[in-house]
C-alpha cells in the first residue's frame, strides 16, 4: 500500500509517516491543476493524506480573505480530483475546529459543522475548508470512494510556527517564555489566563491517522481531540516549568481573552478507536519546549 502525503513540511505533515511526501509551494504548486494531476498520476498512490493548505494568522486571514478562499478551494479541488482520477480509493483530509459556526452550542460535534456562519475574521479559509467536507461527501456518493475528513483541535509540537505576533497561543507562549528567561524580564500572557482551550500533540495525530488508515473503515467527518480543557493560565505555568523560567508570569488584561471556551465532543473518535491514548499536556509541552530551545536559530518564528 503506497501512501502519499501533501503538506509534508507542515506541523502535522512532519508527524505523519508516508511513502511519498509532497512538500508544496516551492517544489509543487497544488493550486495548479495540471501539475497536481501529473504528479498524482506519476506516483500512483493507494492512499492520500491531505494536510496541505494556505494557512495564516488573524491579520493575514483578514487582509487576504479572497486569497485564502481561492487558494484553498483550488488546492482541495485539485487534490481530490487528481486522487480520484489516479484511482485513489482512500483519502483523509484535514479540516480544523476553527471553521465551525461562530455562534453554536458547545460542545462541538461532527453534526454542527455547517449550522451557522464561521467567525467573520476567517470566513474565506473556513468556507473553503467546509467545501472540502462537501466535496468529500459528493465524491463518495457518486464514485463510491472512501474520502473522509478529520477535524483536529489546536495542534502543537515540534516544527510549529513560533511567531509571537502571528502564532497560536501555545507556540507563541513558548517563544515569549524563552525570551523572558533569556532577557530576565516578565513572561507576559495576553488576557486573564482564564479561557479554556483543548490541545493535541502532533505525534498523537500521526498515530491516529496511521490507525484510521489501517482500520480501513470509512468514518465521514471525525473530531480529533483529547476533549480535555486546559486554561491559558495553567498552560503558561506548564511552559514556565519546562523552560526553567523562575520570574513573574504577568497577565496583560488590555489584550482580549477571546471566546471563554470551545470544548469538543470526541465520542465518535473514542468509539471508532477505543484504545486511543493522548500525550498529556505536560509531556507534550516538555518535548516541544526542548525542541524549540534546540532549534531556536532555524525554526519558524
Ligand atoms: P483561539 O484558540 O482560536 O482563540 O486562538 P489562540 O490560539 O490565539 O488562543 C487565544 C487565547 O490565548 C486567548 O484567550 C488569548 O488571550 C490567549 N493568549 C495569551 N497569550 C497569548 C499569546 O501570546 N498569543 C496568542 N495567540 N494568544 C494568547
Amino acid at each position: 500500500m503506497k501512501t502519499l502525503l501533501t503538506g509534508a513540511n507542515g506541523l502535522v505533515g512532519r508527524a505523519i509517516k508516508a511513502d511519498i511526501r509532497l512538500k508544496g509551494s516551492s517544489d509543487l504548486d497544488l493550486t495548479n491543476r495540471k501539475e497536481t494531476y501529473d504528479i498524482f498520476k506519476r506516483y500512483d498512490p493507494d492512499v492520500v493524506i491531505h494536510t496541505a493548505a494556505k494557512v495564516g494568522g488573524l491579520g493575514a486571514n483578514i487582509n487576504y480573505v479572497n486569497d485564502f478562499y481561492v487558494d484553498n478551494v483550488l488546492i482541495n479541488t485539485n487534490v481530490l480530483e487528481a486522487s480520484r482520477k489516479a484511482g485513489v480509493t482512500r483519502l483523509i483530509s484535514f479540516l480544523s475546529t476553527c471553521i465551525f459556526p461562530d455562534e453554536i452550542e458547545y460542545p462541538l460535534n461532527e453534526f454542527k459543522l455547517h449550522l451557522g456562519n464561521p467567525h467573520d475574521s476567517n470566513f474565506g479559509y473556513a468556507y473553503a475548508k467546509r467545501m472540502l467536507e462537501v466535496h468529500s461527501r459528493a465524491v463518495n456518493k457518486q464514485y463510491n470512494l472512501n474520502y473522509d475528513c478529520i477535524i483536529p483541535t489546536n495542534i502543537y509540537g515540534p516544527h510549529d510556527n513560533f511567531s509571537i505576533d502571528d502564532g497560536h497561543v501555545l507556540p507563541s507562549l513558548i517563544h515569549k517564555c524563552y525570551l523572558a528567561k533569556k532577557n530576565n524580564t516578565d513572561f507576559v500572557v495576553w488576557g486573564s489566563g482564564n479561557p479554556l482551550r483543548e490541545f493535541i500533540f502532533s505525534k498523537d495525530i500521526g498515530q491516529i491517522i496511521h490507525k484510521l488508515v489501517e482500520s480501513g473503515k470509512s468514518f465521514g467527518s471525525l473530531i480529533v481531540s483529547p476533549s480535555e480543557e486546559v486554561s491559558i493560565g495553567e498552560l503558561a505555568e506548564i511552559i514556565a516549568k519546562h523552560m526553567g523560567f523562575r520570574g513573574n508570569i504577568v497577565y496583560d488584561k488590555n489584550r482580549p481573552d477571546g471566546q471563554h471556551r470551545k470544548p469538543t465532543d470526541n465520542s465518535k473518535l473514542m468509539s471508532l478507536l477505543p484504545d486511543t491514548k493522548f500525550t498529556s499536556i505536560e509531556d507534550g509541552v516538555c518535548e516541544t519546549v526542548e525542541w524549540f530551545v534546540k532549534n531556536f536559530k532555524n525554526c519558524r518564528k
